[in-house]
């Protein structure tokens, strides 16, 4: 009898760590990654191989995500060019008031962690390609036929692939998702996020600010040194209206900084130099269904979220760390990894994570983009009250490093 086996439609942030936790946690299993663009073996230095997945953001990695892949055994490559966060400062621009969250007050050795996609994306590509996985690239799954027992999967360059089990793991706009029939539903932020490293003068000390302003929010997270590269950077997430992200888009490089100084503040000193920007439009986009015989969908083709708190791959690696965790258990007692029982499992187990995490990322940039009610809703939200309500300042910090109630990994250690 052949192996159970797994077809992984996207080699993106969540195809990629889910081939490599498969491949820990499941060992009998036959395991194949299909990603449109090239995964050529990066640089053993550090620029990846460009992938839509590993491009020139950063992503804030919450405690509970270093966690995981710590017990997959790939925390030491991917760790060791991660910047702590040990402090994260939240403010709202023409009000007074900002707070503070400290990794030490938890007994954490940080909040999270800021990795650079690139970055990510090259020490991942290592493990993989370094693995047993197979992997198909540049090529796409275009659809899947069911009836007999296995999936039947066209790929673009004519090959046929069979599998018990596709993960539709292809992003937001998955067009895969599309062809098998599963609806979604879209909600337009009409925002837009620009992203682009930062240089400036005083060092971060491993502070992340969130500001909140009028306009949107914006973040800027703490990098570490690179290689030779000693000046002190962030990177920024800024979210803005369209219109007036497409103007400092275009803007000259002064002219730009000036703009973001005068939003930012002087809390990292003159700011001094700005990399590649680049704009993402927002949208919360949602798979209508996540599990059906012999299919899951996965990261941003099931669940795209705003990125202003930062938990849309961090959601998704808890996802994935629970389906593989669902096959760990199941395929080694015989059942095929397509059942849909063991997929419903894994369905139930994470949709009170995926639905909170989704409400508390879709409320935070709609509740500021209305002039006058960021205060009162910060404080409902327990930010502006966290001295006086412990409770409700561990629940923040808890969501934000991704260490909810709901979620089981804090038994994982380091
Ligand atoms: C500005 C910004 C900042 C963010 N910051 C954070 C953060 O700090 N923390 C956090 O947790 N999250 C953050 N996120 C969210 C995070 O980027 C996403 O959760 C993550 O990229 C989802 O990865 P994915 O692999 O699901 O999808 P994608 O990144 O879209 O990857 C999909 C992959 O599938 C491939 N593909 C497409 N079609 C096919 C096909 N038919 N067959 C095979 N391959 C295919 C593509 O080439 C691509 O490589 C941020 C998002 C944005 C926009």
């Amino acid at each position: 009898m052949s192996s159970p086996r797994v077809v992984i439609a996207g080699g993106g942030m969540v195809g990629v760590s889910l081939a490599l936790a498969l491949e820990r946690q499941v060992p009998s299993m036959d395991i194949t990654l299909v990603e449109a663009f090239p995964l050529v073996p990066p640089d053993p230095g550090f620029e990846a191989s460009y992938t839509p997945s590993f491009d020139a953001r950063s992503t804030a990695l919450s405690y509970g995500s270093c966690l995981l892949y710590e017990g997959w055994n790939l925390w030491p490559a991917v760790g060791s060019r991660a910047q702590p966060i040990d402090t994260i400062h939240v403010s709202e621009r023409g009000r007074f008031g900002s707070t503070l969250m400290k990794a030490s007050e938890y007994r954490w050795p940080a909040l999270g962690f800021v990795v650079e996609n690139a970055w990510l994306g090259n020490r991942l590509l290592q493990a993989l390609l370094a693995g047993r996985v197979t992997t198909v690239s540049p090529a796409k799954v275009e659809s899947a036929e069911t009836g007999g027992d296995r999936l039947r999967l066209q790929l673009d360059n004519g090959d046929r692939l069979e599998a018990d089990l596709l993960v539709v793991a292809d992003g937001a706009g998955s067009a895969l998702r599309d062809s098998l029939g599963i609806g979604r539903r879209e909600h337009r932020y009409d925002q837009q996020a620009i992203i682009a490293n930062i240089a400036h003068r005083r060092p971060h000390q491993g502070r992340a600010f969130e500001r909140f302003t009028p306009r949107g929010p914006l973040a800027m997270l703490p990098l570490a040194a690179a290689g030779s590269d000693a000046r002190h950077r962030s990177a920024l997430v800024w979210t803005l209206p369209p219109d007036t992200a497409a103007e400092l888009l275009a803007a000259g490089e002064q002219d730009f900084l000036a703009h973001l100084q005068a939003e930012f503040g002087y809390r990292l000193g003159r700011l001094e130099t700005v990399g590649e920007r680049h704009s993402y439009p927002l949208a919360l986009v949602e798979s209508e269904e996540q599990v059906r015989s012999g299919v899951v969908v996965m990261g941003n083709a099931a669940h795209a979220l705003h990125p202003v708190a930062g938990q849309g791959f961090n959601l998704a690696l808890r996802d994935v760390a629970r389906l593989a965790d669902g096959l760990a258990e199941a395929v080694p007692r015989g059942h095929s990894p397509g059942e849909l029982e063991v997929l419903l499992a894994y369905r139930e187990a994470q949709a009170a994570d995926q639905a909170q995490t989704t409400a508390f990322s879709d409320r935070l940039p709609e509740l500021f983009m209305r002039p006058g009610m960021a205060l009162p809703l910060l404080r409902d939200l327990g930010l502006f009250t966290l001295d006086l309500a412990p409770g409700l300042k561990r629940e923040f910090v808890r969501r934000t490093a991704g260490i909810s109630a709901s979620t089981e990994y804090r038994d994982v250690h380091p």
